[in-house]
């Protein structure tokens, strides 16, 4: 399903434009420095877990935490690297960018696959019912009202959290190649690599298959990697979807629901990201590091090609624009509170009379009902 919405407007030219003058003022070359450093101590920090794991431990206390390590160190490769890399917005060549974005492909994804995924489908139709497949777990849970409800989503706020762990597993074995072989993102077609990116994609798998199974099986028995390398994967994916979930799954997000495709909606593109996105915990700076920024969330989602490192400045800029013009503008002033907030969403998405799920709706929009008008 596409969906338009009107990519100009006062609330956008006014955020634009006091963006861009701050990144007029901005010094390119200590940002690059920055993000050099950032990349190196992250990638060290995983080639580090990874050479550990694969030649040094000897006992299962050794392998769980190591492989914790591995896990958190992939992570933020994904958060902190590729992300910035895969969307254009690492300040470096395309060389370099394709490059860093591939450290995606070793760790078992498809940065092909992720950039109609991610940047095209996730970024232009967030919180959309049926458009954006992030939204989108199947029969595993219920995120969004537009979904239909099964009697086990009344648990589903229980039994989710393991499952969100399988996220970087299923890259692996099914969702990369159902994506692959569909040539289908949700409901929307992708172009098939062609060329470079078509023999990268193939790089990418047996690359995978060398560094997580030829390589290690070499040094370890068999049974001890395969728990390594699943408990490896499953902090990886815990990690990346919990992330994701906070900025978009919690209680002050609206979800979309549109009847008609292709659609042309009656909003600002920048107040739909507005409203469907949400900060969390801006003022821990351990966490902005470590994310990528993805804390917040808002900014990314309005500027996905400007890098990270500029986000605390930005928010502060597209808050007060927002708090001006009566815009949405989320952020939960912690991690903790962002968590509570998803959980309490699941709960109500878990259960099975729509009438006090709605009832319980901060907003009218999250109904179902398409927007408010954007502010003028
Ligand atoms: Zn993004």
């Amino acid at each position: 399903m596409i969906v338009r919405f009107d990519s100009s407007g006062a609330l956008t030219a006014e955020i634009k434009e006091k963006v861009h003058a701050y990144l007029a003022a901005q010094d390119g070359s200590r940002l690059r420095r920055k993000m050099w450093t950032k990349t190196a101590i992250i990638l060290l920090w995983a080639v580090a877990s990874y050479a550990a794991l694969v030649f040094w431990v000897s006992t299962w206390w050794q392998a769980a935490i190591v492989s914790t390590s591995l896990g958190l160190a992939m992570a933020g490769i994904g958060f902190a690297i590729q992300h910035d890399a895969n969307h254009g917005s690492y300040p470096a060549s395309a060389f370099w960018r394709r490059l860093l974005g591939f450290t995606l492909d070793v760790m078992g994804g498809s940065s092909y696959i992720w950039k109609f995924q991610h940047n095209v489908n996730h970024h232009s139709f967030t919180n959309i019912h049926d458009a954006d497949a992030d939204i989108d777990l199947g029969p595993i849970a219920r995120l969004g009202p537009g979904q239909p409800h099964r009697s086990y989503y009344r648990f589903q706020h229980l039994y989710v959290w393991p499952l969100y762990g399988l996220l970087a597993v299923s890259w692996v074995v099914y969702a990369d190649w159902r994506d692959f072989f569909s040539r289908r993102i949700g409901s929307n077609p992708f172009a098939a690599p062609k060329g470079t990116e078509r023999t990268l994609f193939w790089l990418g798998k047996a690359l995978w298959i060398v560094v997580w199974l030829v390589v290690p099986l070499s040094f370890q028995s068999t049974g001890t990697w395969l728990a390594a390398l699943l408990w490896t994967y499953l902090v990886l994916g815990f990690t990346l979807s919990i992330v994701f979930q906070l900025a978009h799954i919690v209680e002050d997000a609206e979800f979309m629901i549109v009847d008609d495709a292709p659609a042309r909606v009656k909003r600002e593109f920048f107040y739909h990201q507005l409203a469907t996105t949400v900060d969390f915990a801006p003022k821990s700076r351990w966490l902005t590091w470590y994310l990528g920024g993805l804390n917040y969330q808002v900014e990314h989602h309005l500027f996905p090609k400007v890098c990270h490192l500029h986000y605390p400045a930005i928010a502060t800029i597209v808050e007060a624009v927002c708090r001006e013009r009566g815009a949405p503008y989320y952020s939960f002033p912690t991690f903790r509170a962002a968590l509570r907030s998803h959980a309490r969403w699941l709960y109500t998405m878990g259960q099975p009379d729509e009438a006090p799920v709605a009832a319980a709706l901060p907003t009218a929009a999250k109904t179902g009902a398409l927007n408010p008008a954007a502010p003028g």
